[in-house]
């Protein structure tokens, strides 16, 4: 696929220095609100470009909540390095979330190491293994979490709010940038000279495990390219439904 002509690009877009003030003091103002309400507040990152914005957010102006990523086992090695030079960059610490080996294990027996292409079933019980469980393990004693969500990502995200109640948890879940379009989001990046992850610049728009993500080329949605062997209402791994 690298090979292939008209991959997605970073959308090369130039807002006025007034809507970029705008969102990073939006972005300060609700993350410094979150920070406020609650005593133990954690921000699960893919370090993707919207994570990204959420982290630079929180290095400027909200350092107290704490970060973490799940390490599924699965990731493309850039992923894997890119925890390291982010931590290195902000001077933050990543949480290294893993799975149970012995889930790990159930789950090849049962279904083969790439199950997960074999259907929507298999697929479920990957990413459950590999990160629905590890997040409540992520999450356990929170008083909130955080993700880097936004409406206009997917068909399965038009309904985000800043504040959400995750019932599962019973625990308050923000989604700081849930209104940001996507040339909001990437002028903000650019901008703010916010670390990209080198994927971005390979055609992939979105970033997930790396058997179940691939670039996309112009004109395709942008989550096209995660798990595109299930059809559109499947592109979830889990951790966000209600
Ligand atoms: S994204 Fe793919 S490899 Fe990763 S947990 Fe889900 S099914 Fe498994």
């Amino acid at each position: 696929m690298s090979h292939v002509e008209n991959l997605w690009e970073i959308p090369k877009v130039q807002l006025n220095e007034e809507r970029l003030i705008d969102l990073d003091n939006q972005l300060k103002e609700r993350l410094v609100l979150i920070q406020s309400r609650f005593g133990d507040v954690r921000f699960a990152t893919s370090l993707a470009a919207e994570d990204m914005a959420v982290t630079h957010g929180i290095s400027k102006n909200a350092r107290s909540i704490q970060l973490f990523t799940l390490s599924t086992g699965r990731l493309h090695s850039e992923t894997v390095e890119m925890v390291q030079q982010v931590e290195k960059y902000y001077g933050l610490n990543i949480n290294r979330i893993e799975p149970i080996n012995e889930d790990i294990g159930q789950f090849i027996e049962q279904y083969g190491i790439n199950g997960f292409y074999d259907g929507e079933e298999a697929k479920k019980q990957c990413c459950y293994v590999r990160k629905v469980k590890p997040l409540e393990g992520a999450l356990k004693g929170a008083d909130a979490w955080i993700t880097g969500l936004r409406r206009s990502q997917s068909v399965t995200r038009d309904e985000l709010h800043f504040e959400e109640l995750d019932e599962q948890r019973g625990i308050s879940k923000f989604n700081p940038i849930f209104d940001w379009s996507d040339d909001d989001l990437w002028a903000y990046l650019l901008f703010q000279k916010v670390p990209l992850h080198p994927l971005h610049l390979k055609g992939y728009p979105s970033i997930g495990c790396e058997p179940c993500t691939r670039p996309i080329r112009v004109g395709e949605d942008v989550r096209a390219g995660r798990w595109w062997w299930l059809n559109k209402e499947s592109k979830e791994c889990g951790l966000h439904l209600k």
